[in-house]
């Protein structure tokens, strides 16, 4: 008898923007309850997820790899063993996608969470994943969480998963370390700045001849909710208005699309799976 397939593929989804590759991969999912969608009543969320015929709010998490100028560059690590067996898939993903942790360059992080960051270091040896990357990030996030005053004012969970997080986790980069408030930082990848979520969150405009790509991070959430955060409103409305491909870290997998205005709210519209690259 053929068996019967027991596990997923790995998820590897490709998309050019003019001369650069921009590689989808997932770290997983997480369940989570409303009780974690702090700013949407409890009533109109469950509207929300009626709407979308799903029972519970899923955290998708990705991670991309742009293939640019020679360069193998990694946005987000994942959540390394931080969150639980249905996450830290990226690694292995990456090695279905034929990328080695040697290969990667740089690392761009768009804030520094456990589910974007913790896949920096591994906590039981405390070496770096990636041995030859340098890290880039906004000045503002390594300026919040390694402060000491802000770390107290935390609640015991924000101390021990954000702020000694972000510490552990950074540590082995600290040498290569590059912080940047905007601009260009790579060739074919610019800063959007949309600080809110953290003090330094910052989404990653891809642009190669004559086409564009904007990761917009953590502007979205659960894309079956459109949280009215003047921030997210802000990027989203640009998205809309300018028609601009997007993409994000909780995109439900492989997540690229298009933000459609309907009436006062807007739509996020996925983009047909490409079958050329
Ligand atoms: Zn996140």
């Amino acid at each position: 008898m053929p068996q019967i397939p027991t596990e997923q593929i790995p998820t590897i989804y490709h998309r050019r923007i003019g001369d650069i590759v921009v590689t989808a991969l997932s770290d997983g999912a997480l369940e989570r309850t409303h009780e974690m969608m702090n700013d949407v009543a409890e009533d109109e969320g469950r509207r929300h997820l009626d709407a979308a015929f799903r029972s519970t709010f899923v955290l998708s998490v990705n991670s991309f790899v742009i293939h640019a100028g020679g360069k193998t560059i990694l946005i987000e690590t994942g959540s390394g063993d931080y969150l639980g067996p249905s996450m830290g898939k990226l690694r292995g993903n990456l090695k279905a996608a034929g990328i080695e942790p040697d290969d990667i360059s740089s690392i761009l992080l768009t804030h520094m969470h456990p589910d974007h960051s913790a896949g920096l270091t591994d906590m039981k040896t405390g070496a770096a994943n990636y041995p030859n990357a340098e890290l880039v990030i906004h000045e503002n996030e390594p300026r919040h969480w390694f402060d000491d005053g802000e770390m107290a004012r935390g609640s015991e969970r924000e101390k021990e998963l954000m702020f000694q997080q972000a510490r552990d986790q950074t540590k082995p980069y600290l040498d290569r370390m590059r912080t940047f408030t905007d601009g260009e930082l790579l060739p074919g990848i610019t800063a959007v700045p949309c600080h809110g979520h953290t003090p330094g969150h910052t989404g990653f405009l891809i642009e190669s001849a004559g086409q564009s790509l904007l990761i917009w991070g953590d502007t979205v959430h659960m894309p079956e909710v459109q949280v009215p955060r003047p921030e997210v409103t802000m990027t989203v409305d640009m998205a809309a208005s300018e028609r601009m491909l997007v993409t994000g870290m909780h995109l439900h997998y492989p997540g690229f699309g298009h933000i459609a205005r309907e009436g006062s709210s807007y739509r996020f519209v996925p983009e047909p799976w490409q079958q050329t690259l």
